[in-house]
């Protein structure tokens, strides 16, 4: 099994993309600007900066629906997170899927399933 990948938004991450000749998103961007900062402190002397703060969705209520807003990356992770757990789900894993009955699990499964394809297809609309 190999290494799960760093995230984006990693000084790792950003090593990455540009070893494969990637587009450097902005999160790694940050996080390469951020840990030159961090050197430059510590040869001058200077306190070194505090990190840059992670692009975070928020989550509201709005007429009594719950609206999750979210860069196009934080979707990502988002979609990327809900498809695991509806594997998770599967009938064929109930070990996973807790108390819940195996139709339980595959409803659940499904309407992740879901969740995560409209999630997708609506970054892959805005992400052009
Ligand atoms: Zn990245």
């Amino acid at each position: 099994m190999s290494r799960p990948l760093a995230p984006c938004g990693t000084l790792a991450a950003f090593r990455r993309h540009k070893r494969l000749g990637q587009p450097v998103d902005k999160a790694c961007e940050d996080a390469a600007l951020h840990e030159s900062r961090v050197k430059k402190a510590a040869r001058t002397g200077r306190p070194a900066p505090v990190a840059p703060t992670v692009d975070e969705a928020t989550v509201e209520v709005v007429d009594g629906r719950i609206v999750i807003t979210a860069s196009l990356e934080q979707a990502r992770l988002i979609a990327a997170s809900v498809m695991d757990r509806a594997l998770a789900l599967e009938p064929n894993r109930y070990s996973a899927a807790g108390s819940l009955s195996t139709v339980e699990a595959s409803t659940a499964a499904a309407a992740l399933r879901t969740l995560h394809r409209r999630i997708s297809q609506t970054v892959r609309a805005t992400d052009g």
